[in-house]
């Protein structure tokens, strides 16, 4: 897949909106009123788990300039929670979101990556 311009309108057919409809499967893992969080089909690590919001939102350059307090603080605490039911505090894990082009996002819709179960390097992805 090429990488999305951060800044182009949303896409109600990318494949996580799709997945949010549930017109695709997903192995989901945690649902909230902001937020949902499903495996991801290619993981790169151990645990691989994504974090999006349910609003319509590209990229966090969108999220974070658009999207009102209770969503961002709704969203955030959901990526925290699902970490913490994936039991990845202690030993601890990564979160990573990919912006635009440099960043290498490749999904049109606001996603963080949880990466966790295993040493992770300095870098990953
Ligand atoms: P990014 O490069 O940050 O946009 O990451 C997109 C991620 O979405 C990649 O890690 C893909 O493996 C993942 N992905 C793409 N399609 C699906 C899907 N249908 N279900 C789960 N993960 C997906």
């Amino acid at each position: 897949m090429m990488p999305i311009d951060p800044t182009q309108p949303y896409d109600d057919d990318n494949i996580f909106a799709k997945i949010l409809r549930g017109e695709i499967p997903c192995n989901k893992v945690y649902e909230d009123d902001w937020a949902f969080a499903f495996e991801d089909i290619n993981p790169q690590a151990q645990v691989h788990t994504l974090v999006i919001p349910k609003g319509r939102y590209v990229s966090w350059d969108d999220f974070s300039e658009k999207a009102s307090d209770a969503e961002i603080g709704g969203f955030v605490r959901a990526v925290g929670a699902v970490a913490r039911m994936k039991g990845l505090v202690e030993p601890g894990y990564r979160l990573l979101a990919n912006i635009g082009a440099h960043g290498g996002q490749e999904v049109p819709h606001l996603h963080v990556h949880i990466f966790g179960g295993q040493p992770l390097g300095p870098m990953i992805m």
